[in-house]
């Protein structure tokens, strides 16, 4: 079977970020908004979330990721939002046609008025790391052993290692922890840990899990199952040192190693990416470089906090409404954000000055007393750390003032 149709507005992705551009939309009046998903279930990674710590900022309330989620999903149901799910979204196309595919309709061809890109991002896998060492059962990325432990029941294994701290490794060392498991270490490669400071504190120091900095996993034994892993003490470069090797028994090992913004389809359609963030570029109103489409959450860069995701979704919600109804300032003196000393990636990389701007960014290095500088302008953070995104508003006002380009760095001493 094959459905076509004109909709008003495609939001590809059902997780925090189009949910909550889908329901700002409606706000906006506009009628017909289909959210298309490849998952059974709404609400994105969320679901699986099942700790506190979402919404501290957006509600005000200390949430578990279902809690947070659900409030959306209730809202988006009662709002009549079509939410089509198991359907997973194969092409986009600059004139905006959406080819998709689920079980129940098959082929759906769909021309759109605007799109909204919300398809989150996805984990690194084993494959990307190079570890030597067979191929044993009991490696799993973060995400998949979360799904299966909280989600689906199964208990991955009984002595873990974890490699990368990023905040979903941490969030697993508890979980692990909390079900019996014996974690016997998170190995982080950097210098500092990958994850926000609340979650070292709460998922590791809480419970005694030791964190390895500046050391890798550099050989996983076993045959049938994993045995133990081999970790070693790297250089500057993150190469290890030779005979600082140490081997740790475990049947284990989560991997933790990074986040990528689900981009393939906005590739395919055209869209200018950012190589900083993976994502398109955007500008304040999360509009991409191709007209009618916009972005937001995830996809875009990976955000520490789902409060932001949401924030740009509803931004990105109300631009494509703004467009759709032909209220949408045109980029009229687009300027271009240019991170420097100390950026690793700032989002909008474009600003059209016709509205105020949010900016998210994140350092490449840990700085006290840091003073971070967009266009000239001065902020003050007592410490800036890479895992932590920094925001900086400025109201139209200050944004109509700035030159042509828009210089971004974050100066300071260094975090001992
Ligand atoms: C383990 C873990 C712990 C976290 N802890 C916290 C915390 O304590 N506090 C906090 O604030 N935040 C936390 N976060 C972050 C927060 O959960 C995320 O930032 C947020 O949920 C991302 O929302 P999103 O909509 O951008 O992406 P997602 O939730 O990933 O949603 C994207 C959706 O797009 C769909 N999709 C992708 N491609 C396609 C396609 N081609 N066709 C159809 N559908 C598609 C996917 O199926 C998915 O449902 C955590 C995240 C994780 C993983």
């Amino acid at each position: 079977m094959r459905v076509e149709g004109e909709v008003e507005l495609v939001v590809v992705g059902g997780g925090a970020a189009g949910l909550a551009a889908a329901l700002k939309a409606r706000e906006e009046g506009i009628e017909e908004i289909w959210v298309l998903d490849r998952n059974e279930r709404p609400g994105g990674i969320l679901p699986q979330c099942i700790h506190t710590g979402f919404g501290l900022h957006y509600f005000g309330e200390n949430l578990t990721g279902p809690e947070y989620i659900h409030r959306f999903i209730r809202r988006a149901r009662e709002e009549g939002i079509t939410i089509k799910l198991e359907t997973m979204v194969l092409r986009l196309t600059k004139e905006r046609e959406v080819v998709a595919v689920n079980p129940s309709e098959g082929l759906l061809k769909l021309k759109a008025g605007a799109v909204i890109l919300a398809m989150g991002c996805r984990e690194r896998p084993r494959g990307s790391l190079l570890i030597p060492g067979g191929r044993p059962a009991g490696i799993f990325t973060a995400g998949t052993a979360q799904r299966l432990l909280d989600l689906e029941g199964y208990l991955p294994g009984r002595e873990v290692v974890i490699l990368g701290s990023g905040d979903v490794g941490l969030i697993m060392a508890r979980r692990f922890a909390m079900e019996g498991v014996e974690v016997k270490a998170v190995v982080e490669l950097m210098p500092y840990p990958g994850g926000l400071g609340r979650n070292v504190v709460q998922c590791l120091e809480d419970f005694g899990i030791p964190l390895l900095l500046r050391r890798t996993v550099t050989h996983i034994h076993g045959r049938e199952r994993v045995e133990a892993v081999t970790v070693a003490e790297v250089d500057g470069e993150g190469n290890p040192i030779p005979g600082t090797e140490r081997k740790i028994p475990c049947d284990t090992l989560v991997l933790s190693v990074g986040l990528i913004p689900e981009n393939e389809l906005s590739e395919g359609a055209g869209i200018e990416l950012d190589e900083r963030t993976g994502g398109p570029f955007v500008d304040e109103f999360m509009r991409t470089s191709l007209e009618g489409f916009f972005a937001c959450g995830n996809v875009v860069t990976v955000f520490d906090l789902v409060d932001h995701v949401t924030l740009t979704g509803e931004r990105a919600g109300k631009s494509a409404s703004q467009y759709l109804k032909g209220e949408l300032p045109p980029p009229r003196r687009v300027r271009e954000v240019r991170p420097g000393e100390n950026v690793r990636l700032v989002v909008p990389q474009r600003v059209s000055g016709e509205g105020p701007v949010t900016f998210y960014l994140r350092v490449s290095r840990p700085l006290r007393e840091a003073r971070v500088e967009v266009g000239g302008k001065s902020f003050f953070r007592k410490a800036v750390r890479p895992p932590e995104m920094l925001t900086v508003e400025l109201g139209k006002e200050e944004v109509g003032g700035l030159g042509g380009e828009i210089p971004v760095r974050v100066l300071g001493k260094p975090l001992g």
